[in-house]
């Protein structure tokens, strides 16, 4: 006899965590497959060691500054690269207890291994087969890459997080999150960092302004951008360096190539097809606004869904669909007013529209923009410049975009987005009282209008 659960879960990322975990709280009888380590991409391979490494890259700049704030250093500061890796590594351990005592706890069943999808409600997994009311597809996804000649001498996040010593020279391509958050981080920790990507700006679909505005920025961090070009090869060469060969004709020469491309759902394999299961042309789940597939007995949330790929996008999915399938409340995720961070060196922070997306949805705009030296810097000298900008519809005055590019944009933007989720109106911004002296309270003394 097979074993039945009220819900099967594949994929105990931060997604399928949530979702199993809630699910058990009701009293279902649930079960999570994972054929890696219990954690997922963010807490093991993205997110959270990504910004450790942010973190530590950041001292390199203070101990520069230290100096303007009349610290005395007493000789160089230097990386130990290796130290800082094993330090990350040994909390993501911790991390991955956590999230296996949270299964634990909740009695889930941690099933370890690959699971497939064999029918509209079994799931082979383990050497066995099992038979489940719903079934939940939260895989994930995982690095997609051109094939090019000479693409396997390259790397991706994955690696990037483990690497066994700070290379000296990298050529990172692609200019979307992961891209810009690698070049920032290997700049600052003194690696020469080449960025060649496609596009003629940095991070596609944000709002122009932050896009130049961090080009700039991360330019005058010394990474070399090269814009509007491709890599067509990459060859090995005999001293073990390599060189990629550039749709321009010109060669860049680095150790280490970077390819940050995009990130494809991870559905091969997994036996959704020949459930009925249906995948859209980038090989995603089609799902409706309560996460179901074409087969009704089969859910899916995260970044396998190619719908916006964020986990606490993901984690809401979760709770949602928790609500909709065991507690009698159907619920859809708002995908409206989401805010994300990009942790950029300077990072970007932003909620809502761009101004270019607000002016094809809602026509005549009141557009506010500063750009400032923080009064950090004018100590340090430091020739950096933060970036703040409000979207404003105009008849009715709301704040449908605001965006920062500068220091602990991520932290300030968070609690901006509370405020334009509720549709704060430009007037309510204004009477808000400021906290000073912040970089923050430049969002509520923003007074003249960019002229039209
Ligand atoms: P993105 O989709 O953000 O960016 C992909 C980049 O690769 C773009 O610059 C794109 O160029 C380029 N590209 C795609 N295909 C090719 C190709 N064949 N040749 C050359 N360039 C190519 O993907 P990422 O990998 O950076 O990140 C994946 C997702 O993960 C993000 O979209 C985000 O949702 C999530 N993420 C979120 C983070 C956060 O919240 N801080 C951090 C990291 C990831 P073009 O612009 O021209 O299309």
């Amino acid at each position: 006899m097979s074993e039945h659960f009220d819900f099967f879960v594949i994929g105990a990322g931060s997604g399928g965590v949530r979702a199993s975990r809630l699910a058990a709280a009701t009293g279902a009888k649930v079960a999570i497959a994972e054929e890696l380590r219990v954690g997922g991409t963010c807490v093991l391979r993205g997110c959270v060691p990504k910004k450790l490494l942010v973190i530590g890259s950041h001292f390199a700049n203070d101990f520069e500054d230290a100096r303007a704030y009349g610290w005395d250093l007493g000789g160089e500061p230097s990386l130990d690269w290796p130290r800082l890796i094993a330090a990350k590594n040994k909390e993501l351990d911790r991390l991955h207890q956590i999230y296996l005592g949270i299964l634990d706890r909740n009695k889930v069943t941690l099933v370890n291994g690959r699971a497939t999808v064999t029918g509209p409600k079994s799931v082979s997994a383990g050497g066995k087969t099992i038979t489940a009311d719903t079934i939940l597809v939260a895989t994930g996804g995982w690095p997609s890459l051109p094939q090019i000649p000479g693409i396997e001498h390259a790397i991706t996040s994955n690696e990037a997080l483990e690497l066994p010593s700070l290379p000296k020279r990298i050529a990172i391509i692609g200019s979307g999150y992961i891209a810009v958050e690698f070049a920032g981080i290997f700049a600052s920790m003194g690696a020469s960092v080449t960025q060649i990507f496609r596009a003629g700006k940095v991070l596609r679909g944000f709002d122009e302004d932050v896009r130049s505005h961090l080009q700039d920025e991360m330019g005058k961090r010394g990474v070399t951008l090269l814009a509007g070009r491709q890599v067509t090869s990459i060859a090995k060469r005999a001293d073990g360096g390599l060189e990629l060969t550039l749709d321009d004709g010109s060669a860049v020469a680095c150790d280490q190539v970077l390819y940050a491309t995009g990130r494809a759902p991870n559905t091969r394999g997994l036996g959704l097809e020949q459930a009925g299961v249906e995948l859209t042309a980038n090989g995603a789940i089609r799902v409706d606004a309560y996460s179901q597939t074409s087969v009704p007995s089969i859910h899916a949330i995260g970044d396998v869904t190619d719908r916006m790929a964020l986990t606490p996008v993901a984690i809401g999915e979760a709770h949602c669909l928790v609500d909709t399938l065991f507690n009698g409340r159907k619920r859809a995720m708002s995908y409206e007013n989401v805010p994300s961070a990009v942790f950029s060196q300077p990072t970007v922070g932003t909620v809502g529209l761009s101004e270019q997306a607000a002016a094809e949805k809602y026509g005549a705009l009141d557009i506010y923009v500063t750009r400032f030296k923080s009064l950090r810097d004018t100590l340090t000298g430091r020739d950096e410049k933060t970036l703040m900008k409000l979207v404003v519809k105009r008849d009715d005055q709301k704040v449908v975009g605001a965006h920062m590019v500068g220091p602990e944009a991520g932290e300030i933007i968070q609690g901006i987005a509370i405020a334009v989720a509720m549709g704060a109106t430009k007037q309510d911004f204004d009477r808000t009282v400021g906290i000073h002296p912040t970089a923050a309270e430049e969002f509520v003394t923003m007074r003249e209008k960019r002229p039209t």
